[in-house]
Parts: C-alpha cells; structure tokens; sequence
C-alpha cells in the first residue's frame, strides 16, 4: 500500500517560522517523529514560502466594511471580500492569497490527501482564527491557506486531531492488509 502523505505547518515540526519567532508545541510528537520516519510528511510554511521574514508583524483577517455576518475567514479573503491585515495596518492580502495557491500546488504535486495545520493562524487556522481586531478574541473559520487547500480538496486536521487523522491511516493499513 502507497504511503499517504501528509502537507503539515513547518512550526509543528520543530522549525521557528511563527511570526513571534517561535516553533509550535504539538501534545503528539510522538506521532509526528513516527510521520517523519516513515517519511509521511511534507512540511510547508506558507508565510516563509511566499516570502515574509520571520519573525514578522502578526497579522488578522478582516472585513473592511463589517458586512458579513459573524465576521471573515480565509475563504473570504481567498473571495476578495475580507483583507489580512498586519497589526500595523498594512495590507499582505496579495502575498497571503499567494501563499495560499503556492501550498495547495506543493500538497497536489506531492499526492498530499491530508493536512495538518496549526489552528488559529491566518494562514494555517481550521477550526479557529481571531476576529480582526487584534485582541486575542477567537471566532470560529478558516485561515486562507486551509481555505484553499480545502476547496482544492485536501481533508485538514487541526494539530489536536494529530491521534485522530494518525488511527485513521493505521486502520486504513490494517484494513487493506
Ligand atoms: Fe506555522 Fe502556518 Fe504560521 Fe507558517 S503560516 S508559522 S506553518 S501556522
């Protein structure tokens, strides 16, 4: 049985491309370790891919006019009806909608069903982002990078389903053999 391989955010893995400079804690480095052996994974940060240095202003997504209801996410932006926004006020719509379309051609080229993305990020957020305002408020949505690997058909995980999407594959192993 082919190996199915896994597009994960690069911060899980150890690497410090947060925009704070920082890499991401994962509750399941046993399961990325045993990823990385058996060669799963194909770690991507779409930030540092399209360009910006790290560490970097952070950024929110945002509904410049406030129409929409329960406010933007990345499928918006992706739709040029919502903007991200750096902290201080400048627009990298371009460059994260860039990254975006980057990622998903590096998890189709690479046979990626799957992704496991850091929540809460602008780019990499699937259950969560924050609301625009830069006050830590959480709001339910996508970031803009999940938001085309998902239209682009790839399935994403947050990093707390890691135990989750890893019995998935182990079953689907002992299924077929
Ligand atoms: Fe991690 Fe994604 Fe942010 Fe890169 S863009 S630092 S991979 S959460």
């Amino acid at each position: 049985m082919t190996m199915e391989r896994i597009l994960i955010s690069s911060c899980l893995i150890g690497r410090r491309v947060r925009y704070n400079g920082r890499d991401k804690h994962s509750d399941a480095k046993d399961v990325i370790q045993r990823w990385l052996s058996e060669r799963r994974l194909i770690p991507h940060c779409p930030e540092v891919a399209a360009g910006f240095p790290t560490p970097r202003p952070p950024t929110e997504i945002k509904d410049p006019r406030n129409l929409l209801e329960g406010g933007a996410d990345g499928l918006d932006v992706l739709e040029w009806r919502a903007r991200v926004i750096e902290y201080l006020g400048r627009d990298v719509t371009d460059m994260y909608v860039q990254a975006a379309r980057d990622a998903v051609d590096v998890a189709l080229r690479n046979g990626c069903k799957h992704a496991v993305l850091t929540d809460g990020s602008p780019s990499c957020g699937s259950t969560f982002i924050y609301d625009g305002s830069f006050s830590g408020i959480p709001k339910p949505g996508m970031g803009v990078t999940a938001a085309a690997l998902r239209e682009a058909g790839v399935q994403i995980w947050p990093e707390t389903a890691i135990r989750d999407l890893d019995a998935q594959l182990r079953q689907k192993i002992k299924d077929v053999g």
